[in-house]
C-alpha cells in the first residue's frame, strides 16, 4: 500500500481513538473516570465528604432472595453513624430480580452478572454501593477445580458485595436468627469497602492467618461466624480497634498525586500505537543483498573483486583453489 494512504489512516484512527478517549469516556460514569492508586481513597469516597456528600444503595438480587430491608435499614443506620454523609439511601427502582439456574457461583460469575445488572455508578456527589444477593454457595475457582465454600458474604471490588443468602438460613437452623446474622455481615462487607483491617495500611490487630480481618472476636470485623448452639451472637459493631482505624483512615488525605484520569490514559495509549504504526510504515526497506545471475564458469567471476570481502580473504588462498 502507499506509505501516503497508509498513514493518513492511521492518523483517522488515531483521531477517532482521541475523540473516543477523552469525549466518550470523560462522559462515562464517574466510576470508571479516576483510577485510585491507594484504596484508601477508595474508603474516603464512603467515610468522607470531600466529593461525596450521598451514599446511594443499588440491591440486586436472585429471585426469591431478597433482602432483609430490617438489615439493609441497620447497615444504613451504621454509614450514618461512622461516615460523613448527608444522605444514605436505596434505590428501590434500580433493582433487577435476577432468574438464575445455577446453585453456585464463581469470582467471574459475579463479574458478570454485575455487568448486565447494575444500573449505578458514582455520579456527580454520590457514591454508590452495589450489592448481589445470590443463592446457593460461593464457588472458589482460583486453582485447577471450583471448590464450595462457606463464604456468607464477598467484597469483590471497591463498590461490589455479595451476599450468599441460603448461607444465612443455613445459620438460622442451627438457632441463630437470619437477620441478626445478615445484619453482621451486611456491616462486614462495608467493613472492607472501608478498608479494614489493613487494606492499604498496617493495623496491629490484624489476623496474620485470616488476612484483612481482626483478631478480636467481639468485632464485626473477625473473619468467621460462630453459628454453633451455645455461642454468642454475631457483634454488631466495630472493635475499639477498628474504630481506631476507622477515624485514621477518615484523617489521612487524599492521595491526589496517584488518581489516574482514565481519559488521559487512554489517550496516551492512544498516541503510542499511532506514533508507532506511522514509524513502521516509514522505517526504511530492510538490506536484501544484490542479486547476481548464475554465473556458468565459476563463482570468482560473479562477484566485482573490490566489493567481496569473502573474495579478498580467499585471496590469501590464491594458490589453493583458483586454477581447479
Ligand atoms: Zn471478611
Amino acid at each position: 500500500m502507499n506509505r501516503g494512504l497508509a498513514i493518513s489512516v492511521v492518523l483517522v484512527g488515531a483521531l477517532i481513538g482521541a475523540y473516543f478517549s477523552v469525549v466518550v469516556v470523560g462522559e462515562w460514569a464517574d466510576e470508571h473516570r479516576y483510577i485510585y492508586i491507594s484504596p484508601l481513597d477508595y474508603a474516603l469516597d464512603y467515610l468522607s465528604d470531600d466529593i461525596y456528600k450521598n451514599i446511594e444503595i443499588e440491591v440486586d438480587w436472585v429471585s426469591g432472595e431478597e433482602p432483609d430491608w430490617n438489615a439493609m435499614n441497620f447497615l444504613i443506620d451504621k454509614i450514618y453513624e461512622y461516615c460523613e454523609k448527608d444522605r444514605v439511601y436505596i434505590n428501590h427502582s434500580a433493582s433487577d430480580i435476577i432468574f438464575s439456574y445455577k446453585n453456585s457461583y464463581t469470582l467471574e460469575d459475579l463479574v458478570s452478572m454485575e455487568k448486565e445488572h447494575r444500573n449505578l455508578y458514582k455520579h456527580g456527589d454520590t457514591a454508590v454501593i452495589y450489592f448481589l444477593y445470590l443463592n446457593g454457595r460461593y464457588a472458589d475457582s482460583s486453582g485447577y477445580s471450583e471448590i464450595s465454600t462457606e463464604v456468607v458474604g464477598l467484597t469483590y471490588s471497591h463498590s461490589s458485595v455479595a451476599i450468599f443468602k441460603d448461607q444465612l438460613r443455613g445459620m438460622e437452623k442451627q438457632g441463630l436468627s437470619e437477620e441478626r446474622a445478615e445484619k453482621s455481615v451486611l456491616l462486614h462487607e462495608f467493613g472492607h469497602l472501608i478498608c479494614l483491617v489493613g487494606i492499604g495500611y498496617h493495623a496491629d490487630h490484624e489476623d496474620p492467618e485470616h488476612p484483612h480481618h481482626t483478631i478480636h472476636q467481639d468485632g464485626v470485623m473477625y473473619y468467621a461466624i460462630n453459628a454453633s448452639k451455645g455461642a454468642p451472637p454475631p457483634p454488631l459493631d466495630f472493635c475499639e480497634d477498628s474504630k481506631k482505624d476507622i477515624e485514621f483512615i477518615k484523617s489521612r488525605p487524599r492521595d491526589e498525586s496517584r488518581v489516574v484520569y482514565v481519559p488521559w490514559l487512554l489517550l496516551a495509549a492512544d498516541l503510542v500505537s499511532a506514533l508507532t504504526l506511522i514509524w513502521y510504515i516509514m522505517r526504511p526497506e530492510p538490506y536484501t543483498p544484490p542479486q547476481y545471475p548464475e554465473y556458468p564458469y565459476g563463482y570468482e567471476a560473479a562477484y566485482p573483486y573490490e566489493e567481496s570481502h569473502e573474495y579478498a580473504e580467499q585471496e590469501d588462498d590464491y594458490d589453493d583453489w583458483y586454477y581447479y
